[in-house]
C-alpha cells in the first residue's frame, strides 16, 4: 500500500515512521525541501494547489490523506476524483470553518460556548449582547496556536479586538470560566469500527499546548459522553481517519472547542503510551486494515519543546525519558520536537515529568 500525506511537518514525519513498520510506503507533499518529513521518507516539493505537485503525489500513491486541516478543499476534490482521500473534504471543510464547526458540534448533541457569526462591527456588538462579556473573538479560518484571537473584557475594546483580528469573518463566543481542558482522540475505519484513546489533559501557555496528562485523571465519568459525541461527529461526517476534538471540562459538562481531523498534538504520548499509537491507527483506517487497541499501557506525560531544544544528554540521563526531535531549525513559538514519559501510576508521571520540565523553557506558572 502506498499512501500520500499532504503536509510534512512533525505530524506527516511521524506517519511516515508508522507506515515504514507497517510496510506501508508514505510519501508527504509539502512547499518546502527540508520539511521534517521530507527527512525521513520521500517527499515532492510543491505547493498544496499546484497541480503537476499533485499529480505527482497521485502517481506514487494509492489512497491520499493529510496532516494538517488547511489543505484547500479545492485539492481533496481534485485528488478524489483519481484515487481515495480520507479524511473526506466534508471532514476538511467543517475543520477549516469555526461556525461549521461549531454548528456540527450542536448538531451531534455537543455542547459548546455560546456563540454568534461575526461580519461587521455591527454583528459583533449585537453578538457580545447575546453571549455577554467577558467573550472570545476568533477569526473563521486559520487560527491555529491561540492566533486570530481576541479576548473582549469590556465594552470600550470592541473595536480593538474586530482590528486585532483583521476585521474578517469570525465568531464571537463567551468566554469560559473551564476548569480544565481535555481532548478525545478518535479513530474511524473505512468500515465504520470507531475506537477512542483515553481523554486527555492538556495545558497550554501563551497559546501553544505544553504539556498533556493521559489518561485525564478523575475523567471515567467523562470518558462515555465524549466517546458518544466523537463517535456521533465522525458518524455524521462519514469520517474515515483519525479526529481530535479539544473540549472545556466545566463542572460535569463538557463543551466542544474545536476538530481537528486528524492526528493531533495531544495524542503524541501513544507512540509509546497506547496499544496502538494514532500514527499507526490514521493508517491503518486510511488503508482500509483493522483497527488496533487503543488502550493505555499505564499513565503518560509529553511535553512539547518549543522554540529552543534541550541538550538531548540531558534529557536521556533520564532513563524513563523519549526524545522525539523533528529536524526543525529553532524559532520562538516553533515546535521542534516532544518528550514522552510512562509511569505505572499518575503520581510517578506528573513527578518525572516536573523534572524534565527544568530543562525547557517553560513560561511561568508551571501546571504541575
Ligand atoms: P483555540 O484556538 O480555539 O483552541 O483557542 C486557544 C485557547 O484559547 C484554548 O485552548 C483555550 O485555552 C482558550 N480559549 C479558546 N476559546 C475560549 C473560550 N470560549 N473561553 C475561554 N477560553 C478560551
Amino acid at each position: 500500500m502506498r499512501v500520500g500525506i499532504i503536509g510534512g511537518g512533525q505530524l506527516g514525519r511521524m506517519l511516515v515512521h508508522a507506515g515504514q513498520d507497517l510496510g506501508i510506503e508514505c510519501t508527504t507533499l509539502d512547499p518546502a525541501a527540508d520539511s521534517p518529513a521530507a527527512k525521513v521518507g520521500p517527499s515532492i516539493v510543491g505547493a498544496y494547489d499546484d497541480p503537476a505537485a499533485l499529480d505527482r503525489l497521485a502517481a506514487v500513491s494509492d489512497v491520499v490523506t493529510y496532516e494538517f486541516e488547511n489543505v484547500p478543499v479545492e485539492t481533496a476534490h481534485s485528488l478524489a476524483d483519481r484515487l481515495p482521500v480520507y479524511p473526506a473534504a466534508t471532514s476538511l471543510e467543517t475543520g477549516q470553518d469555526r461556525l461549521a464547526e461549531k454548528t456540527t458540534f450542536t448538531e451531534v448533541g455537543l455542547a459548546v460556548p455560546m456563540f454568534a457569526a461575526v461580519e461587521d462591527l455591527a454583528s459583533l456588538e449585537a453578538a457580545v449582547e447575546a453571549v455577554g462579556l467577558p467573550a472570545v473573538l476568533k477569526t473563521r479560518r486559520l487560527g491555529y496556536d491561540g492566533k486570530g484571537q481576541a479576548v473582549i473584557r469590556r465594552i470600550e475594546l470592541l473595536e480593538d479586538a474586530w482590528r486585532a483580528i483583521g476585521e474578517v469573518p469570525a465568531i464571537c463566543e463567551a468566554f469560559v470560566p473551564f476548569d480544565r481542558e481535555v481532548s478525545i482522540i478518535a479513530v474511524r475505519s473505512r468500515d465504520g469500527d470507531v475506537r477512542c484513546w483515553p481523554l486527555v489533559e492538556n495545558h497550554h501557555r501563551e497559546g501553544i499546548l505544553r504539556l498533556s496528562l493521559a489518561p485525564a485523571s478523575g475523567a471515567a465519568a467523562l470518558q462515555a459522553a465524549a466517546e458518544e459525541r466523537v463517535r456521533a461527529l465522525m458518524e455524521r461526517l462519514d469520517h474515515v481517519g483519525v479526529l481530535t476534538i479539544e473540549l472545556f471540562v466545566a463542572g460535569e459538562s463538557l463543551l466542544g472547542n474545536e476538530m481537528a481531523p486528524r492526528v493531533h498534538n495531544s495524542g503524541h504520548w501513544t507512540i509509546e503510551g497506547a496499544q496502538t499509537s494514532q500514527f499507526e491507527n490514521h493508517l491503518r483506517a486510511v488503508c482500509g486494515l483493522p483497527l488496533g487497541d487503543t488502550d493505555a499501557r499505564g499513565h503518560a506525560a509529553m511535553l512539547n519543546v518549543i522554540g529552543r531544544e534541550p541538550d538531548p544528554q540531558a534529557v536521556l540521563a533520564f532513563p524513563w525519558a523519549h526524545l522525539h526531535r523533528y529536524g526543525k531549525a529553532p524559532r520562538e513559538g516553533r515546535k521542534l520536537g516532544h518528550i514522552t514519559i510512562c509511569g505505572d501510576d499518575e503520581g510517578t508521571v506528573r513527578e518525572r515529568a516536573l523534572q524534565v520540565s527544568t530543562l525547557l523553557p517553560i513560561p511561568e506558572p508551571w501546571p504541575i
